[in-house]
């Protein structure tokens, strides 16, 4: 691990985590569904990835109960 040369002020360090922030998520239309999905995900709603099938979709649920 390097050390660094000199400590840096409490405003130098604020200032460069001002911009640490999280982004929205990209969507993106599915190219076979085209619903709108996450991008370099598998989609949700078909359950392809780069034209491939990744897991079978079933129907959702209704989560009975509490
Ligand atoms: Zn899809």
């Amino acid at each position: 691990m390097g050390l660094t040369k000199r400590r840096f002020s409490k405003a130098r360090t604020a200032s460069r985590r001002a911009h640490f922030k999280t982004q929205p998520v990209t969507l993106v239309n599915c190219p076979k569904c085209h619903a709108p999905m996450a991008a370099h995900r598998v989609c949700p709603t078909c359950g392809t990835y780069a034209g491939r099938q990744v897991f079978e979709v079933r129907e959702t649920e209704e989560k009975s109960g509490s």
